[in-house]
């Protein structure tokens, strides 16, 4: 039994704040109220928060954990998308099965110790057979269960995923997979043609999309829009998530705006990747002036479901970073001039855990004890490197308190 004093919850609050008492027993929050009001059961192990935030543990809905900490073999792509696309592709017909295992292992390591209790990978799929990295995954999802929860989505370009019956094919591979199915869409020639045949897969298989869309600054990548179309006729509200939309921030405003509405009715999760879209998008030849993000702002304004995420670790992509979901968070607070970061603690909680099928109510009792606390007060106190440290926070699992001892 642990019981949790004194916490300011930067999520889903509930009335009579602002500092909670929170009671866990058996893995779940047995008892919840504003602070000193809560009789502590004798034997209870007694964390004080002193004040300092709690919110739900993470989800990172965006990940690649195949092709993660390999930078050192590909090199930098130095901002080109399209290079690092090619060098990846060179890489991976060298890939073997212990390299990815080594690779995910070590990212769910960093997720795991960071916080982070879903998350979602693309696995590099680039023609219509199975990537080895399917089983791989298979193997980690089961070697995770009960830690991090893991879901995979395939990626695979549209020009090969559109054609023929090979989103069918796929289609049925990933059903059996239990994952869900993905491709990367870009002013690609038949886009809207391609792209129906994929949402007409995944709705004959039951599958859900995640796809990486409009990711670049040309204002006419506008498959966004088609996405919100082909999800509403296809019934597919709810089971479709975009990331990327750097494009939208390059379109007139009232299109962009039009585009969100779209979203918003076909129930398309929006996800924005601060780091690499921040590395790939925007000049290296001088100061960039764009900063890659999409519009997230408008389209929290306009009721889109908006998540930030890891997207790549130490790959071509992206030659940087780790798996903290703070990291993303600072990153996102600068880059999209997020007025009240408190307000966005959920992009990195309770919105991807949604998207990702599990919509609880973080702090009501009877919800999974899986929190992480800091020594920082609020929000605005984890966009400092010391208000993130690892030292200045404690994971909480089950109810119970995850220390660098305990095995992983
Ligand atoms: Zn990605």
């Amino acid at each position: 039994m642990l019981a949790l004093r004194n916490a300011h919850l930067g999520v889903a609050a509930p009335p009579g704040g602002p500092l909670f008492d929170l009671l866990a027993r058996d893995g779940r929050l047995a008892a919840i109220g504003p602070a000193g009001t809560l009789p502590l059961p004798p034997g209870a192990r007694v964390l004080d928060a002193r004040g300092g935030l709690v919110v739900p543990c993470f989800a990172d809905i965006h990940t690649h954990i195949d092709k993660t900490h390999v930078v050192a073999e590909t090199g930098a792509a130095a901002g080109d998308l399209f290079a690092a696309i090619g060098r990846m592709a060179a890489h991976r017909a060298t890939w073997t099965a212990d390299q990815v295992a080594s690779r995910m292992e070590r990212a769910l390591g960093e997720a795991w110790s960071w916080g982070t209790r879903m998350l979602r990978t693309h696995l590099d799929w680039p023609a219509v057979e199975a990537p080895l990295a399917l089983e791989v995954f298979a193997d980690k999802r089961r070697h995770w269960a009960g830690r991090v929860e893991l879901q995979a989505v395939s990626l695979t370009p549209l020009e090969v995923l559109g054609e023929g019956d090979a989103a069918a094919r796929v289609a049925r591979a990933l059903r059996a997979a239990g994952a869900a199915m993905g491709a990367f869409v870009y002013r690609q020639a038949d886009l809207e043609a391609r792209l129906g045949r994929v949402f007409r897969a995944a709705a004959d298989a039951g599958i859900a999309l995640d796809l990486h869309v409009d990711e670049g600054l040309d204002a006419d990548a506008a498959a966004l829009a088609s996405v919100a179309r082909l999800a509403r006729a296809h019934g597919l509200a709810g089971r479709v998530v975009c990331g990327h939309a750097c494009s939208l921030a390059m379109q007139p405003r009232a299109q962009a705006l039009a585009t969100l509405d779209a979203c918003a009715a076909a129930g398309v999760t929006l996800v924005a990747l601060p780091t690499t879209n921040a590395y790939l998008q925007g000049s290296w030849d001088e100061t960039p002036v764009e900063r890659g993000i999409t519009r997230v702002a408008e389209a929290r304004a306009a009721g889109v479901r908006v998540c930030f995420a890891t997207d790549n670790v130490a790959d071509c992509f992206y030659p940087y970073g780790g798996y903290d979901l703070v990291d993303i968070f600072d990153k996102a607070v600068l880059l999209a001039h997020l007025r009240d970061p408190a307000a966005w603690l959920d992009a990195i909680t309770v919105a991807p855990a949604a998207a990702m099928g599990a919509p609880d109510a973080p702090f009501a009792p009877g919800a999974g004890a899986d929190w992480v606390v800091f020594a920082a007060r609020g929000a605005a106190g984890l966009l400092a490197p010391e208000g993130r440290a690892r030292a200045r926070r404690t994971v909480i699992r089950n109810g119970g308190i995850v220390d660098d001892r305990t095995p992983h």
